[in-house]
């Protein structure tokens, strides 16, 4: 399993889902991790509280573009409130935080970036792409940072 999922990763990473920017994004982030040097720009399209589109580029690790890609092919047709949730679930689950809420949206497909939580230095990496998302649901002028 484990090189099953080393895969999906890989896949992610050299073909990352939805790259490059938005034109009609009605919100977009900057997330940076400093500890790995990844950096990203995330973009949503929202209409009547749906997020319709992400998409996002950056440069980074396999993990962090992996999770990045894997986030716009499950934010697809995803109410903002349910994304809100999504964000800590996932966050939670990388982070082996037991308080995770539980979620409607299927997580299934981010089992693939569950390996990093035996390597707490990655989790950053994997993280990265989801608090930038929450940054800019929350329409938050700033960076984010996983510092
Ligand atoms: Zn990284």
């Amino acid at each position: 399993m484990q090189t099953l999922y080393r895969e999906v990763i890989l896949d992610h990473a050299q073909k990352p889902r939805n790259f490059g920017p938005l034109a009609n994004a009605t919100h977009a982030a900057e997330g940076i991790n400093p500890l790995c040097g990844d950096k990203l720009h995330l973009y949503v399209y929202v209409s009547d509280d749906r997020i319709e589109n992400v998409s996002f580029e950056g440069s980074g690790c396999a993990i962090s573009m992996a999770s990045a890609s894997l986030l716009t092919e499950t934010l697809s047709q995803v109410s903002v409130r349910e994304a809100a949730d999504l964000v800590h679930a996932v966050t939670a689950r990388l982070t082996q935080d037991e308080s995770a809420p539980t979620t409607l949206v299927d997580l299934s497909r981010l089992r693939a970036l569950d390996g990093v939580r035996q390597h707490p230095s990655r989790v950053k990496c994997a993280t990265l792409a989801w608090k930038a998302l929450q940054a800019a649901l929350d329409q938050s002028p700033t960076t984010a940072t996983t510092e």
